[in-house]
């Protein structure tokens, strides 16, 4: 946790002011302009360190906070907009075993019999909601500030794996990541490169780049692909009780899902699994930046609730950034 020792409220809100204005600008790049200035781990850090200063002095958390929205960024005009029925959410990060360890043990709390958790690899792309009606595709939009999106429907289309018909004439929503393997963020690159043009920082801002597109010619051409992973009132629709089932499910349907999941039942397995991914990491055709924690009983999900920007239910473990990593494999990570 970052040493938060003022004491000062008039300190304490310059600050924070400070923070906020330094962090709106980065996201405006981030989100808006897919086109970041700075490393993600220079922005966490900043980020707890207003998380920090805003617990210490929560009677100077504004409702604007950059940590009270989604993606914080307004959505770009030219793409028509659509309203979430239900808020498409970021989700909260720890950044060690011992935060994890004591998220798990919060959670837990609210219940008697033992919880189990899904450990699914947390995408490097961006959040992507499906709606299809009979089992045809009729929507696709962007989580945009989790209450508004943008419609994303023609681009969609363009991506190889996504069905525009589901194996059963079902009506629902499911959510997502859309992704850009890492061989044609590459060759996208170079491509850029040799053309003059400003070439994306990482896949996750080439991947919201190239759906964000107004023409879908565009986005065919960069060979996007897409993770589903989550849909709504999935113990409805689907008759399902849990998130692993879930994603069977969803597979079942026609629609591409990540298979590197596990059910797990304490922290000594969650770690293994943590280590394990983080090994196999650089083997995968696409970018992962973490490991999203989330309680498998989906009946809990809805008993947890959510705050206003993350869900209860789930955890992202965020890897250190890369150079960082080796050592920690090295040195700290030893079971
Ligand atoms: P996030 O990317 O940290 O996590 C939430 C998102 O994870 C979800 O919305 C979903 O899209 C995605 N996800 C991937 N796999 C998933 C899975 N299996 N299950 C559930 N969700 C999954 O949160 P965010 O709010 O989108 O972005 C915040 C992060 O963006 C920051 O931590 C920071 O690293 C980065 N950022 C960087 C800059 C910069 O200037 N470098 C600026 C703004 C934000």
């Amino acid at each position: 946790m970052t040493d938060v020792t003022l004491t000062d409220v008039n300190e304490a809100a310059k600050q924070i002011a400070t923070l906020q204005n330094q962090l709106k600008q980065w996201a405006k790049e981030y989100y808006e302009n897919d086109a970041p200035t700075v490393e993600d781990a220079e922005y966490d850090k900043i980020y707890k360190r207003l998380e920090d200063l805003e617990s210490t002095f929560p009677e100077l958390i504004q409702a604007d906070s950059i940590t009270q929205q989604v993606g914080g960024q307004q959505v770009k005009s030219e793409l028509p907009k659509v309203a979430h029925e239900v808020p498409m959410l970021s989700l909260g990060d720890v950044f060690s075993f011992d935060e994890l360890n004591n998220w798990m043990n919060n959670t837990q709390k609210s219940f008697t019999e033992a919880l189990s958790y899904n450990a699914e690899l947390k995408i490097d792309g961006l959040a992507i909601s499906l709606i299809y009606e009979n089992g045809k595709l009729m929507q696709a939009s962007t989580r945009g500030d989790g209450n508004i999106g943008e419609d994303v429907t023609k681009n969609i289309k363009q991506i190889n794996g996504i069905p525009s018909q589901l194996n059963e004439p079902i009506s629902i929503e499911v959510r997502g990541e859309v992704y850009m393997p890492k061989a044609n963020f590459v060759s996208l690159n170079n491509s850029r490169e040799r053309d003059g043009l400003p070439t994306f920082a990482n896949p996750r801002n080439a991947a919201a780049g190239s759906l964000r597109q107004l023409d879908p010619k565009i986005t065919k051409q960069r060979g996007l692909a897409a993770f589903l992973y989550q849909a709504v009132d999935a113990t409805k629709i689907l008759n399902v009780t849990n998130q692993s089932s879930l994603l069977e499910r969803l597979n079942g349907l026609g629609l591409p899902t990540n298979s590197t999941n596990a059910v797990i039942t304490n922290m000594t397995d969650v770690e293994a699994y943590i280590i394990s991914q983080t090994k196999n990491r650089d083997s995968l055709s696409y970018g992962i930046d973490g490991i999203v924690i989330k309680v498998n009983n989906l009946h809990y999900h809805e008993e947890l609730g959510n705050t206003v920007k993350v869900p209860k239910w789930a955890i992202a473990y965020k890897f250190p950034p890369e150079e960082a990593q080796t050592t920690i494999l090295s040195i700290e990570w030893t079971v």
